[in-house]
């Protein structure tokens, strides 16, 4: 048997309507930003693996790096132990994170981080205060923060939730700010204040929601106006962190700076799967208490296992040995010759740019994630040599850093190809 078909009998894929689905292809071997197919085809993985992957595949110094921590120490139970990994990571985070942070807790994922992130805020109230009073979450309508209950929640209601919409939380969902916007929003948190908790916000860029891009000093604005309330701001940046958007963090971008931060895909070069949730000292000290129902009651088995630590530690030092702020700014330059370039295809609208990341709507059938082009775009770029996954009639590159410039100029040529 086939791998394919071994796949086909046992495994279910994420995001894949199982029903009639293409066979997946059988990936033997990464390199830099080069994914080998068993057949002996080769991709440039021109979205780093679902935004993961900044240093390329199977990169030997973080492959050393998990060798050598795996001979050490591979797991332990983190109530009651710690280990070197967990906190020389926290350690190098702390001080270069866009704010004040004090303390970081681990977890395993992207939605982790964002539960935890939920549960902080609001259990900061509960610490405070004895009671439920300020329990409600501010978010952002066409929003992703990821796919547990909590984080679906805070999540735009779409078809990614459709199944569980009267199980979800109530949110109260503002639009992302424009300029004619902005004024009807402060109204409304002016409203809610006092109910509201905390705001989950993804800095500049709504990724899965189809990368749709908003502008810094709007969210600045809007920002001043949630703290002006004591509202906890927690920057979702699980995509946007370690140089995705051409700073280190999106949050950079602002002058308003979240209280709470969640990290992950490129937290360990995209190699192994943590989630970092960061605190100020603020958030932190209304749980250290004599009263033992102030307890932060949460945790799972692998938090902070040792070695996604030190894949964590290893791509962070390979950001600054590699010089990867100067390639992202390369890579935003041309990212931004490629746009203007765009600007003279028909069928296409919305062209835009942040960083790393290039996106735009192919106008074909409706702007949704359920609109088929998006299969046709990605087998007709893989017979290229290039991989994209489009959400719906969004296309959009994010490559690893590391890519060449021969490699980012075939991507771009075969994204003109078919158009
Ligand atoms: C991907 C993503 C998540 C969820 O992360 P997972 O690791 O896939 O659970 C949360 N927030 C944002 C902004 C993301 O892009």
């Amino acid at each position: 048997m086939t791998l394919i078909e071994r796949d086909q009998k046992v495994i279910w894929h994420p995001f894949t309507q199982q029903k009639n689905r293409q066979s997946p292809i059988p990936i033997v071997k990464g390199k830099g930003t080069l994914l080998f197919d068993e057949a002996g085809n080769q991709y440039i993985d021109a979205v780093s693996s679902w935004w993961v992957t900044i240093h390329g595949h199977a990169h030997p110094y973080i492959a050393e790096r998990l060798y050598q921590q795996a001979l050490q120490l591979e797991q332990v139970i983190f109530a009651g132990f710690t280990h070197e990994p967990a906190v020389a990571l926290a350690e190098k985070i702390l001080p270069v994170l866009p704010g004040n942070f004090a303390r970081v807790f681990y977890s395993d994922n992207g939605s982790t981080s964002t539960e935890v992130a939920l549960k902080m805020a609001i259990q900061y109230w509960w610490n405070q205060t004895g009671q439920p009073s300020r329990n409600k979450i501010l978010a952002f309508n066409n929003s992703y923060h990821g796919d547990t209950f909590g984080a679906m929640s805070v999540s735009d209601r779409s078809v990614f939730t459709l199944a569980f919409h009267n199980l979800l939380f109530e949110v109260i969902f503002i639009d992302t700010p424009t300029a004619e916007n902005i004024a009807a929003i402060q109204a409304t948190i002016h409203e809610q204040a006092g109910s509201i908790a905390a705001f989950i916000y993804e800095p500049l860029v709504q990724g899965a929601g189809g990368i749709k891009m908003y502008e810094n000093h709007l969210l600045d604005t809007l920002l001043a106006t949630v703290k002006s309330h004591d509202i906890i701001c927690i920057a979702d940046e699980v995509m946007t962190g370690f140089g995705r958007t051409g700073k280190l963090f999106a949050s950079e971008y602002m002058e308003e700076k979240p209280d709470i931060i969640c990290l992950s895909k490129g937290l360990t070069g995209g190699t192994m799967a943590l989630g970092v949730t960061a605190c100020t000292d603020r958030i932190y000290q209304a749980y250290v208490n004599d009263d033992k129902l102030k307890t932060f009651f949460h945790g799972h088995s692998f938090t902070a296992n040792p070695l996604a630590c030190t894949a964590a530690l290893a791509s962070f030092e390979l950001l600054e040995r590699d010089h990867c702020l100067q390639k992202v700014e390369w890579i935003t330059g041309e990212n931004k010759l490629f746009a203007k370039k765009l600007e003279n295809y028909t069928g296409i609208k919305n062209i835009r740019t942040l960083g790393t990341i290039l996106a735009f709507e192919i106008n074909e059938g409706r702007d949704e994630y359920l609109n088929n082009v998006s299969v046709i775009i990605t087998q007709k770029a893989l017979q290229q040599g290039i991989y994209i996954r489009p959400l719906g009639n969004t296309v959009y590159i994010m490559p690893p850093y590391c890519i060449t410039h021969e490699e980012l100029q075939t991507v771009y040529q075969t994204i003109l190809n078919l158009l």
